[in-house]
């Protein structure tokens, strides 16, 4: 190998040369594969093989062989040992290759490339002309620094090369400047780079760091212009701001050289990775994210791509139509599949938010930087709110934020309720039509049984519900999709710092009112571990929308007045036991400190009628999916368990252990045959009577109980199938009203007395909120977090429902 002054590759290399590593381009996985295989600054590696195809190659380093890709070799930057050596000389002679490489890292990662990347005018130059002595034209106007500057000097042990950059509002395609910025950043890829930040104008200045963090480059920021924002008396909490956004920020003077030592320490320190720093992902909201996330596993199968360029980078250029980008991805061979994938996922964003899915990220960003400014800087003088978010003025004000919340809340389920019942209405007298239809027109029978009541009974008595919780969804998706949510979240942000949790798990809870599963997948925005896990295990609490038919069977038929009130103080229960329950799983599995995060705050904007539709329309799906898969499945299997009976050889005997009550419940529970004793049900509900009995419960709820683990809609229809009669046809939900209302215990200690009291009723509904999460949401839970936690959550939820159970019915008899 000849000494020439080009950037040479390992790939260059012929067999049995000899090379020492200077650095290592590429991204993410390949980038951590490569260090650890060994390939660090300063390693000799020898070429042993070359195959005939140029691929794979094998290579020998530190009494090792192994094979890389020669487009990863593409991507290692090497050094003529001699000339290596010439450079380092004064630290080593000869490289060891057993040595420790940590060792052998420190001691010769002896330049640091640093580029120098802000926007015009906030003092780069300045920075640049204060630690290197040079004296550069410092101008107070754009478009002074043409081109870029390199120097160098000695920090501590360290060579510093820095290059002051051209200044850039942003790093995209529109000027040569961006353009220069880029290619600088993504070719030469230096150790660090210092993001140079106007203090007096944070929001404006923050857009460029969101693209270095889409970039995932190792970034410290230069808060300059800090005499200006304490002149101005601005209060700004930048350490908290930088845990938030996983940068570690220097205050800075550049004019009077204040801060400057501070911030090239900091430089170190980040190079050496002494200084933990944490990669945080913006996050673009749902349906960018899926957009986002889809692009990225067809990138992470493209080895060539992934390996040169960070995913996250990939997708969002690839959406934001970003044409220099595409050609650069258009470069590689077989890229199509990338391409055709970004394009399609961009045409379904700018048809469903009918903008740009440029604009769409570039607010994504700005809500970003709002959400993280809001809760750490103060001006001291107040600023009137830029378009698109006039309404924080009322909506998020001190004062007015939390009732105004409550009032949205409230509004949302009388909404429900209200002009839910008209729909009702229709689809039960079709239900009841249907039933009615078969019945006539079938030959009496099993399989008429079977239609009729498991199947019509069951599905038709909960598909009854369906105008309610597309109303419910309605409103949720309208509240995402203006931006309201993300207020929400940041106004319960100190509540829920109170219980250990942070304002953005609000919005999985808050999801979790439409359905826990969705919401638990929905975790996955959350950043840190700790936050997720508690914050799944607090979400079965959130009482979603199957619950809703229980509620609203149970408040018609016992509650006459107050019925919204009725249905508020349901879901506020949940929230504050989840509250209570996130106290203490805090206390007992997580003790250990918060890392603080960004909340994103959008603009408002008023959504499109296609976006809403959607959104409304995908969660539906959900719940006719489960309507037509576990609610069929577990009607039927209800239907059989009470229209079967075990066979009993010894009549006798079955009649001393369960004296079958007579009459009204006749045909429910005993084969039309009669003479073999007791359903399958009627024996499974006495048997776990014992356990529900201390709540005032009777077998028939215990069944409706056991069969509501499938599903909390179930519940309504095994009531349905229960509490049905030989001489009614139908079980609208008025009928079943009617019937749960008249119904009387058969036997025992209060037999003849009414089962259902508003207080039984209203604990029975506090059991269904609280028990068990359904088989779906285990499901989900188990898939995001284990096996151990989903069945922590069962048995939690299943205590918790029968203490409380217990107490408010108990207790509450004894004050009423
Ligand atoms: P560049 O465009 O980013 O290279 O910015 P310059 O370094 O050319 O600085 C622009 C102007 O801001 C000059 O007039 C500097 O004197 C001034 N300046 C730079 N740093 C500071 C600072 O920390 N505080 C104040 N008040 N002015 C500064
Ligand atoms: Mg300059």
């Amino acid at each position: 190998m000849t000494a020439t002054n080009e950037t040479q590759f390992l790939s260059d290399l012929a067999t049995n040369e000899t090379a020492v590593i200077t650095k290592i381009k590429g991204y993410g996985a390949f980038r951590k594969r490569i260090r650890e295989m060994g390939f660090v600054r300063g390693t000799t590696v020898k070429v042993i093989k070359k195959a005939p195809l140029q691929d794979p190659i094998e290579y020998e380093l530190m009494g090792y062989r192994m094979s890389l890709r020669t487009s990863e070799a593409q991507l290692i930057e090497i050094m003529n040992v001699d000339d290596f050596n010439a450079e380092n000389n004064h630290m080593y002679n000869d490289i060891s290759c057993t040595e420790d490489v940590k060792q052998l890292k420190k001691n010769t990662g002896k330049t640091i490339q640093v580029a120098l990347v802000g926007n015009p005018n906030c003092g780069k130059t300045s920075i640049f002309n204060q630690i290197t002595g040079k004296h550069e034209r410092v101008g107070n106007y754009s478009g002074v620094t043409v081109g870029a500057k390199t120097a160098h000097f000695n920090v501590q042990d360290y060579t510093i090369e820095l290059t002051d950059l051209p200044g850039t509002y942003s790093i995209s395609e529109y000027s040569p400047e961006e353009l220069f910025v880029r290619k600088h950043l993504s070719e030469e890829l230096p150790d660090v780079v210092i993001n140079v930040v106007d203090a007096s104008n944070l929001e404006r200045n923050l857009f460029l760091t969101t693209q270095l963090i889409d970039m995932n480059i190792r970034v410290i920021i230069a808060l300059n212009m800090y005499d200006e924002l304490q002149e101005k008396g601005d209060k700004f909490d930048y350490q908290l701001f930088s845990c938030m956004i996983g940068i570690p920020v220097v205050p800075t003077v550049a004019a009077k050289a204040k801060g400057i030592g501070t911030l090239f320490d900091k430089v170190i320190d980040v190079f050496e990775e002494t200084e933990t720093m944490r990669h945080i992902h913006i996050f673009y909201g749902e349906e960018l994210n899926a957009s986002i996330q889809r692009i990225k596993v067809a990138v992470k199968k493209h080895h060539e791509i992934n390996d040169s360029l960070h995913s996250q980078l990939v997708a969002i250029k690839l959406l934001g139509d970003d044409k220099q980008f595409i050609q650069h991805i258009q470069s590689f061979a077989n890229s199509g599949e990338i391409i055709d994938i970004a394009h399609e996922e961009s045409q379904r964003l700018e048809k469903t938010f009918n903008t740009k899915t440029e604009t769409l990220i570039t607010d994504a960003k700005y809500a970003f930087i709002r959400g993280a400014l809001k809760e750490t800087y103060t001006p001291a003088s107040a600023q009137q709110e830029p378009k698109g978010y006039k309404a924080d003025t009322i909506l998020t004000n001190k004062w007015l934020g939390i009732p105004l919340f409550l009032l949205f809340m409230w509004a949302m389920f009388q909404l429900t309720f209200s002009l839910g019942s008209y729909p009702m209405e229709w689809i039960e007298n079709g239900v009841a039509a249907l039933r009615l239809l078969t019945q006539q027109n079938m030959p009496e029978g099993m399989l008429r049984d079977l239609l009729v009541d498991g199947i019509i009974g069951g599905v038709g008595g909960v598909i009854v519900f369906l105008p309610n919780i597309l109303i419910l969804f309605f409103c949720i998706s309208l509240m995402e999709d203006t931006g309201y949510m993300a207020r929400a979240a940041f106004i319960m942000d100190k509540i829920m710092h109170a219980i250990g949790l942070h304002g953005k798990s609000f919005i999985p809870m808050l999801m979790g009112f439409g359905c826990n599963v969705p919401a638990v997948m929905a975790t996955r925005t959350l950043d840190g571990k700790k936050d997720r896990l508690l914050t799944i295990l607090i979400i079965p609490l959130m009482s979603c929308s199957a619950r809703l038919p229980v509620y609203v069977l149970f408040i018609s038929a016992f509650f006459v007045h107050y019925q919204s009130l009725i249905l508020l103080s349901l879901y506020l229960s949940g929230i504050l036991l989840a509250a209570l329950m996130a106290i203490m799983f805090k206390k007992l599995f997580f003790k250990k400190a918060d890392v603080p995060f960004v909340m994103e705050l959008p603009p408002y904007r008023i959504p499109t009628l296609r976006s809403i539709g959607s959104h409304t329309w995908n969660k539906s799906v959900q719940y006719l999916t489960k309507m037509g898969t576990i609610i069929l499945v577990a009607s039927v299997l209800l239907w059989a368990l009470g229209y079967f009976s075990p066979p009993t050889p010894l009549r006798g005997a079955c009649q001393s252990t369960e004296s079958l009550p007579k009459g009204e419940v006749e045909v429910a529970l005993s084969p039309p045959e009669g003479g073999r004793g007791a359903s399958y049900l009627y024996r499974l509900g006495h048997f776990i009577e014992p356990a529900i009995a201390p709540l005032g419960f009777d077998w028939r709820m215990g069944i409706s109980l056991v069969t509501g683990m499938f599903a909390k809609e179930i519940v309504v229809s095994s009531m349905g199938v229960l509490y049905r009669s030989g001489d009614e046809i139908e079980t609208s939900s008025h009928n079943l009203q009617a019937k749960l209302q008249q119904q009387r215990h058969e036997t025992g200690a209060r037999k003849g007395e009414k089962v259902f009291t508003p207080l039984l009723a209203y604990s029975f509904m506090l059991f269904i909120l609280l028990y068990f999460p359904c088989v779906a949401t285990l499901a989900a839970i188990r898939h995001e977090v284990g096996l151990r936690w989903a069945i922590f959550s069962a048995v939690y939820t299943t205590a918790l429902a029968w203490v409380v159970a217990y107490i408010v019915y108990n207790g509450g008899a004894i004050f009423l």
